[in-house]
């Protein structure tokens, strides 16, 4: 194991706690301080290996030209290709995408994938976008990170406001490119064009097993239990449905705009219908309207944020009414707010183990790819679940040997088996 002297100190508090990249930074000291890391090491393991800024020209559909801001960042590649998704969001910046892909670099040891982290992101309004207008963004911005991209290098794959279309353009992007079609350049296509059955519910279903796993741990019966949700896209959306279709109460789901709430237990396929056809939870007439930071202090048993980071801080983790936070989103709990948690006795599932479902069936599109075998759904569900419940395990054995809570524990599990095989490397020159 790589211990060689213990690191300095770590910071308590992050230096801001809106910032998800100094968040990280305070609990990758604290996990680093517990193994007893190497200083230099530890330097080595948190500094992002490579930060590409790209300018991002696109001809509107009114003949106007915009320049959007565009960014990938490689976190560490030890392990393997890169891997991490893109996003498209007005808020993104390059802290949001450094953050984005650490968390990748660890989820990807805690959840037992070859890959490193990565993670893109294009600052820009997608709900105010055409379809070409996205087409031509999404284009321009795969051709400025292309020397970056590669099925053994760096392979990205969706997040917020991107999809399986998002996808199949940068895969024929890079094909046009390369000359040929290489579809393991990116995870999250569509069925048909290299993706893997059961990819879109990925995150979702891996969800689904960590709730069950958290019930057990709680001696909680999910038949009896209420669950809010916020979020309702690819991640949100598919656990509640998944949830409701085997007969949990979800009382609450929200989008950007708002939630929707209703105590008896809220018709998941037709608020998921309404938005679909709607593009918006407004208007729904299935429940009754609430604003997302009320949504998340709702008397709940289970609360699964699924939106996006900093959404329970210092100021509102004292006023949640759960027993069980299991983190869809990736941050959305700051560093000061697990203090509070902790001491209210909440068992929060964190991110880089929570919502490893993704990636992991990323990675099998990958082998799919690869092989140009494409297995059935039932394989790549019954596949996902050993895997999310093997490092789910993991994750609990460590909080009890070293005495910590789950999101240190399972830090601590994914950057110790970084640092371990990158010392192993050895460091070149
Ligand atoms: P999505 O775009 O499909 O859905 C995002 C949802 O969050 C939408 O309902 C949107 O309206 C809502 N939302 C966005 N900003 C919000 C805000 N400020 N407040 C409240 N709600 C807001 O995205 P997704 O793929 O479901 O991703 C959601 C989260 O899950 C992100 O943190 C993402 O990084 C994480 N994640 C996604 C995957 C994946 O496979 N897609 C895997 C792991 C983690």
């Amino acid at each position: 194991m790589p211990v060689t002297s213990r690191t300095k100190s770590a910071p308590a508090q992050p230096a801001n706690e809106n910032n998800p990249y100094d968040d990280m930074l305070v609990r990758f000291d604290r996990a680093a301080e517990l193994l007893g890391l190497d200083p230099g090491q530890c330097e080595i393991l948190k500094t992002p290996e490579r930060e590409l800024k790209v300018a991002i020209p696109v001809r509107m559909d009114d003949g106007s030209f915009k320049v959007f801001d565009g960014w990938r960042v490689q976190h560490n590649s030890s392990m393997g290709p890169c891997k991490g998704g893109i996003r498209y969001s007005p808020q993104v910046n390059v802290d949001e995408v450094r953050a984005l892909a650490a968390w990748m670099t660890w989820k990807c040891a805690v959840a037992g994938v070859p890959f490193g982290g990565a993670k893109g992101g294009v600052k820009c309004d997608p709900r105010s976008m055409s379809v070409g207008e996205l087409e031509r963004m999404t284009r321009r911005y795969t051709s400025a990170i292309m020397d970056l991209l590669g099925p053994d290098r760096d392979v990205p794959a969706p997040d917020m406001n991107t999809n399986e279309q998002v996808m199949a353009w940068i895969m024929d992007t890079y094909s046009m490119h390369q000359r040929h079609t290489v579809t393991g350049v990116v995870t999250g296509k569509p069925w048909g064009l290299g993706g893997s059955m059961g990819r879109p519910a990925a995150t979702g279903r891996g969800l689904l097993t960590m709730v069950r796993e958290a019930c057990a741990q709680k001696r909680l019966d999910l038949a009896r239990a209420t669950v809010v949700v916020q979020g309702s896209g690819n991640v949100g959306g598919t656990v509640a449905s998944l949830l409701h279709a085997i007969g949990v109460k979800v009382i609450a789901i929200s989008d950007i705009d708002g939630g929707l709430v209703n105590g008896k237990g809220l018709d998941i396929p037709g608020v998921l219908r309404h938005q679909e056809k709607k593009r918006t939870l407004k208007g729904c007439k299935l429940g009754d309207r609430i604003d997302n930071g009320d949504l998340l202090e709702l008397e709940c048993d289970i609360l699964i944020p699924s939106a996006t980071e900093n959404q329970i801080t210092s100021k509102n983790a004292g006023k949640l009414k759960t027993r069980v936070i299991v983190e869809g989103a990736n941050g959305p709990t700051t560093a000061n707010a697990d203090k509070i948690l902790d001491a209210a006795d909440v068992f929060v599932i964190p991110d880089i183990l929570a919502n490893a479902g993704g990636v992991v069936v990323s990675y099998f599109e990958w082998v799919q790819d690869r092989m140009g075998y494409f297995w059935e759904e039932d394989d790549v569900n019954q596949r996902l679940e050993g895997l999310m419940r093997k490092a789910f395990a993991q994750v609990l054995a460590r909080t009890k040997q070293s005495q910590v809570n789950m999101r240190t524990a399972a830090y601590m599990e994914g950057i110790n088996r970084v640092a371990y095989f990158t010392k192993m490397r050895g460091l070149y020159p």
